[in-house]
C-alpha cells in the first residue's frame, strides 16, 4: 500500500488523512471505542509512516507528524489523541533508540496497512506523577528479561498489541524500557469508563512477560537522554491543540451568530464577545504554537535541548484548551450540556479536552520543572533579569515590559510552580510574536492574544500576592516533591513524568 503514499507531497498526503478524519467528525461519530476497521482506514491513509523511516516503508518527516494530529484533531480531539499515543509515545522510541533487532521485528508490522496499535505503560496505581515509585520489577532471565507488574490508565490499554513498559530492576536502582507484544503476558484486568476521549480504551493492566535481549532499549547505554523519550508526545498535545481550537472558535462564532437571545443575536452581547475574543486568543497561540513545532523542533533529532519549551508548550496549550471548551460550553447554554446535540460539540468538547492538563505530565509538576530550569541556569541573576536576556522569553519581556520583579524572591515549591507558569506565558508571547513575524500573520489575531498572555502573568502576580497572605501556611521542608526532589526516575529527567 505505501507505494503510492510514498511519492505525495506533504500538501497531498496531508489532504489525504484529512479525507479519511474527515468520517471521525465528533458531531457525528459514535462516543465508542475506535473499532479496528475504522483505525484501518487511517492506518492505510498512512497516519503511521511520517513516524517511520524510510528503510521501514516510512515517509520520516517530522512536519507531516505534527500536521497529521492537528488535521485529526480538528475533526476529533480524541483521535488526535489515538494518532499522537500509537506515533510519539509508542512507536518513536522504538524508531529512535531501539536496536535493529527489534526494529527489524516490529517496524515493518506498521507500515503494512495493518491496523496495528502500540501504547506505553508508565502509570501505576501508586505511581503516577512520581514514577520513581513504581513497583513493576525486572530481573535477567537466560537469554532475557522477566518484566512483573501492574500498570492503569494506558491509553490503549485492552486493543494495543505492542508495548513500551517502563520497569525497575528488582534490586538495583535502574529502570529499563521493554518492547513488548501482548500476547507474551500483557492482560487487561479492568477496563475504565473515562469521563472523555471515548474513542480510547483504559484500564488496569498486568504485566508477567519475559522478553528476549534484544526487547531492551537501554537509553543510558546508548547515550540517550532519557528526558527526550517524553517530550514528542507532550509537545504534540500543542498541535492537537492548534487543530482542536481552530474547529471551537469557528464553531462557537457560527453558533453565536444563529443563536437569538431575545431580540438580539447573541454575538452582538458584549460579554459574548469577550468570550469568543478568549477563544480567539487560544486558538491563536495554540497556531503559534503548532508553527514552533514545525519550525523549531525536531522529533527525529535529539529533543533534550528542547525540554523548557515542550514544558511550556504543553502546559500553555492544555490550559487554553480546556479554557476555550469551558468558554465554549457556556455559550451554548443548556445545549452544551447535552450528549450529541444537533447544535454544537461543546459537551463532547469539553468532556474531551478536560484531561489535557492532568496527563503527560501534569501541568502543575511541568511547570515547577520549568521554574527549577530557569532557577538552575540563572548564574546568580535575579530570575526576571535571566528572563530579560534568555532567548526563548526575552522577546516577550522586552515587548510586554511588564514588571516581573515578584519572581526575584526565594521561590519555595508553590512558588515555583507560579513561576514556572509565567515563564510559560512569556514563552507563549515570544512563541506568538516569532509567528506573526514568520507568517505575516494578521495584527489583529497577534495583538490580542498577546494582551491575554499579559492578563495571565498579571494574574501570576496576584497569585503570589495572595500566597502572601499565609492562605497555605509553610511548606513542609521534610516532604519535598517535584523537581526539587533530585532525579530519581532517570527518563523523565526527573523524578516525575507522568505519560500518556
Ligand atoms: C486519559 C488518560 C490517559 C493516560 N494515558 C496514559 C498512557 O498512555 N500511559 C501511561 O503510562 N499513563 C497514562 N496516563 C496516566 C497519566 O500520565 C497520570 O494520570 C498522570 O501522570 C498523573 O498521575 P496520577 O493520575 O497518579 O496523579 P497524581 O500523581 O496522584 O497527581 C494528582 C495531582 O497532584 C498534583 N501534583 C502532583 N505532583 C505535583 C507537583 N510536583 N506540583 C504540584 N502539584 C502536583 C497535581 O494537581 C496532579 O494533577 C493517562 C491518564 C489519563 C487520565
Amino acid at each position: 500500500m505505501t507505494d503510492d503514499l510514498l511519492s505525495l507531497s506533504t500538501d497531498e498526503f496531508i489532504a489525504g488523512i484529512d479525507a479519511v478524519a474527515s468520517k471521525f467528525d465528533s458531531a457525528a461519530y459514535p462516543q465508542q471505542y475506535l473499532p479496528a476497521e475504522d483505525w484501518a482506514l487511517l492506518v492505510r491513509a498512512g497516519v503511521l509512516l511520517p513516524t517511520l523511516p524510510s528503510r521501514y516503508g516510512g515517509r520520516d518527516s517530522h512536519v507531516e507528524m505534527c500536521r497529521a494530529v492537528e488535521t485529526a484533531a480538528e475533526w476529533n480531539l480524541a483521535l488526535g489523541v489515538y494518532v499522537i499515543v500509537n506515533t510519539a509515545l509508542a512507536l518513536l522510541p522504538v524508531v529512535k533508540w531501539a536496536g535493529e533487532e527489534a526494529q527489524e521485528e516490529m517496524l515493518p508490522l506498521f507500515s503494512g496497512g495493518d491496523p496495528l496499535r502500540a501504547g506505553l505503560a508508565a502509570t501505576e496505581p501508586g505511581a503516577g506523577s512520581a514514577l520513581s515509585a513504581m513497583t513493576t520489577a525486572f530481573e535477567e532471565v537466560d537469554g532475557g528479561y522477566r518484566i512483573r507488574g501492574r500498570k492503569h490508565w494506558q491509553a490503549l490499554s485492552s486493543s494495543a498489541h505492542w508495548w513500551l513498559v517502563v520497569a525497575k530492576h528488582e534490586h538495583r536502582r535502574e529502570y529499563g524500557y521493554f518492547i513488548v507484544r501482548r500476547d507474551e503476558g500483557f492482560r487487561t484486568v479492568q477496563l475504565y469508563d473515562a469521563l472523555g476521549l471515548k474513542l480510547l480504551d483504559y484500564g488496569v493492566n498486568d504485566i508477567d512477560v519475559t522478553v528476549p535481549r534484544h526487547r531492551r532499549i537501554n537509553a543510558e547505554e546508548r547515550g540517550v537522554d532519557s528526558v527526550d523519550l517524553f517530550l514528542a508526545s507532550r509537545s504534540l498535545l500543542a498541535a492537537a491543540g492548534a487543530g482542536f481550537l481552530r474547529r471551537i472558535s469557528r464553531e462557537a462564532h457560527a453558533y453565536a451568530d444563529g443563536r437569538r437571545i431575545g431580540r438580539k443575536r447573541q454575538s452582538r452581547i458584549g460579554f459574548v464577545r469577550y468570550r469568543l475574543a478568549a477563544i480567539d486568543a487560544s486558538a491563536t497561540i495554540c497556531e503559534a504554537f503548532s508553527h514552533y513545532l514545525q519550525t523549531e523542533l525536531d522529533f527525529k533529532g535529539d529533543m533534550t535541548p528542547a525540554f523548557p519549551a515542550v514544558q511550556a508548550l504543553k502546559t500553555v496549550a492544555t490550559e487554553r484548551i480546556v479554557r476555550a471548551a469551558q468558554n465554549y460550553q457556556q455559550l451554548t447554554g443548556g445545549e452544551g450540556y447535552r450528549c450529541g446535540s444537533p447544535t454544537n460539540i461543546a459537551g463532547q468538547a469539553f468532556l474531551d479536552s478536560r484531561v489535557f492538563t492532568v496527563f503527560d505530565g501534569n501541568n502543575d509538576m511541568l511547570s515547577q520543572q520549568l521554574a527549577a530550569h530557569c532557577l538552575t541556569r540563572r548564574g546568580g541573576l535575579p530570575l526576571s533579569e535571566f528572563l530579560a536576556g534568555w532567548p526563548l522569553t526575552a522577546p516577550a519581556v522586552d515587548t510586554l515590559k511588564t514588571d516581573l520583579s515578584f519572581l526575584d524572591r526565594p521561590l519555595d515549591q508553590s512558588h515555583q510552580v507560579l513561576a514556572g507558569r509565567a515563564i510559560g506565558y512569556l514563552f507563549a508571547v515570544t512563541s506568538v510574536l516569532k509567528w506573526a513575524e514568520e507568517t505575516g500573520a494578521d495584527p489583529g489575531r497577534l495583538w490580542p492574544a498577546v494582551e491575554f498572555l499579559r492578563h495571565d502573568i498579571t494574574g501570576v502576580a496576584a497569585e503570589f500576592r495572595l500566597m502572601a497572605s499565609g492562605i497555605v501556611g509553610d511548606e513542609d521542608p521534610a516532604e519535598p516533591v517535584g523537581a526539587g526532589a533530585g532525579r530519581p526516575f532517570p527518563f523523565a529527567g526527573s523524578d516525575l513524568t507522568g505519560t500518556g
